[in-house]
């Protein structure tokens, strides 16, 4: 077969399984494809769309054979969308492919044979998400929409509802859109470079009846502006903090880096295994707030912190890991690369009246670096970092501190098992908690015990 020529093609293919980002994976005559929106067991018509990276991608057009595992999506918009690719899929089967892909990164890239425990799921993986953010768009008529980009384009599609985010945000998108229409204030037109609406970003509490709504706008000073105000202060009275942020950039970035108190405090609060944390806009904060308990809470759990511990929270955000720990512990280290988050960490801190944490503004590798050539003592470390994970100078760093306990926390399981196989030197791999933060999405975070070995 000449591989180039299966381009554009369409052949019967089924699938056989899924990969790490939650395609479905089939065979043709030994080459792998990956196709959108198949499922186990799926048999069809696929077209082989594009090859990248020396794989090959394609899509369905019409399916002969359904997956028993195939449900109803409640989202009409779901394949297009790409955030819940899941939909189609029965939860109970999306959460044994989480726990399969962990166990699959960790045989193959940490080298050993740990087993992983099932994955903690949601009692239903709906409305969960306290972070919300639309792009807004203009239709045929002039009239301003609320969307979703179109995967891997810049194209805006109209959406209504969303069924994993928080219930109070599409209320609140429809009445903001009802506003910006009323007012005929304009959405950015990109093409054009012009226009004036980006995009709106809602943060919710989950604890409190506090909701954040930033606009994110192409300049600072727009036509009826306080007009736009005035009606959010009184349609809007759910909206407790209303800010401003500019991005005048031709990008995808939501944020630009001006904001702007146009009412309220700026931010909003909630709570985490019991601790009081202000979140801004720019804020890094877990997206699902009760499986981040659960995830927290499973960290804490593994980690067994007795009174006389000094513990080292490395990759710290708003200093969520470290601030939960305090409590326990003799004293909380905490690094952090963005200057804001660590501000943020401070004021937490406070707010809980906790004094024995300390929030440094640094790189993680370069800080522990420091501490080990002081032979600082270190107990238990806990470890988030992002998706790209941890370096090799961290984790020789943490291995000559040797803490009794390193608890690592991932977003990436590939980048998870390659940080175990450094960490296994010295540390034995005692349990492994994947914890479903993301339901309907590829995504999954898992929770590690590491303990010292022969101590
Ligand atoms: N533990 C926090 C944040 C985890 S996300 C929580 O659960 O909320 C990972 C964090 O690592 C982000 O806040 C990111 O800003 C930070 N980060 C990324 N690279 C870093 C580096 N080199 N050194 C320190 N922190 C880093």
């Amino acid at each position: 077969m000449n591989k180039d020529s299966i381009i554009h093609n369409t052949y019967s293919l089924k699938c056989i399984d899924l990969s790490i980002e939650g395609k479905g994976i089939c065979k043709l005559d030994g080459l792998v494809v990956f196709v959108s929106a198949m499922y186990p067991g799926d048999e069809g018509e696929v077209e082989i769309d594009y090859k990248r990276n020396g794989q090959y991608f394609g899509k369905v057009k019409k399916l002969t054979v359904l997956s028993p595992n195939r449900i109803q999506p409640k989202c009409k918009v779901c394949s297009a969308c790409g955030g819940c690719v899941f939909q189609p899929y029965a939860y109970e089967a999306e959460l044994e492919y989480k726990t399969k892909k962990v166990q699959e990164q960790i045989n193959k890239y940490a080298e050993v044979d740990a087993k992983v425990m099932p994955t903690i799921g949601m009692k239903t993986p709906e409305y969960y998400r306290n972070k919300i953010q639309v792009p807004f768009g203009i239709d045929e008529k002039g009239k301003a929409f609320y969307g979703f980009y179109k995967e891997g384009t810049h194209v805006i599609v109209p959406r209504k509802e969303c069924f994993i985010e928080d219930v109070r945000a599409n209320k609140l998108l429809d009445k903001l859109t009802k506003i910006i229409n009323d007012l005929h204030i304009s959405p950015y037109v990109e093409a054009a470079d012009s226009g004036t609406i980006r995009y709106a970003m809602i943060r919710t509490s989950y604890y409190k009846k506090e909701i954040m709504l930033a606009i994110v706008t192409k300049e600072a000073f727009f036509p009826k502006k306080n007009l736009l105000v005035e009606r959010i202060k009184r349609d809007c009275p759910e909206v407790t903090s209303l800010v401003q942020n500019v991005n005048g950039q031709k990008t995808n970035v939501i944020l630009g880096k001006r904001f702007y108190n146009l009412f309220g405090p700026g931010y909003i609060e909630d709570y985490l295994c019991g601790i009081k944390f202000k979140i801004s806009a720019e804020s890094f904060y877990q997206t699902n707030p009760v499986m981040t308990e659960i995830l927290y809470k499973t960290a804490m759990d593994f980690a067994e912190l007795s009174k006389n511990d000094v513990v080292l929270d490395a990759y710290s955000g708003i200093g969520t890991i470290g601030l939960i720990a305090a409590k326990q512990v003799k004293k909380v280290i905490s690094v952090e690369l963005v200057e804001e988050a660590v501000k943020d960490a401070i004021k937490n801190a406070k707010i809980n009246h906790i004094d024995n944490f300390e929030a440094y503004n640094d790189d993680a590798t370069a800080f522990i670096n420091r501490m080990a050539k002081r032979h600082e003592p270190l107990d238990v470390l806990f470890m988030d970092p992002p998706r790209k994970g941890s370096t090799e100078k961290f984790i020789s760093a943490a291995l000559f501190l040797e803490p009794k306990k390193i608890v690592y926390v991932s977003c990436n399981p590939l980048t998870l098992a390659r940080d175990l196989k450094l960490l296994k030197k010295k540390y034995e791999i005692k349990k492994i908690q994947p914890v479903d933060e993301f339901g309907r999405n590829y995504h999954v975070e898992t929770v590690v015990l590491l303990t010292r070995k022969g101590k």
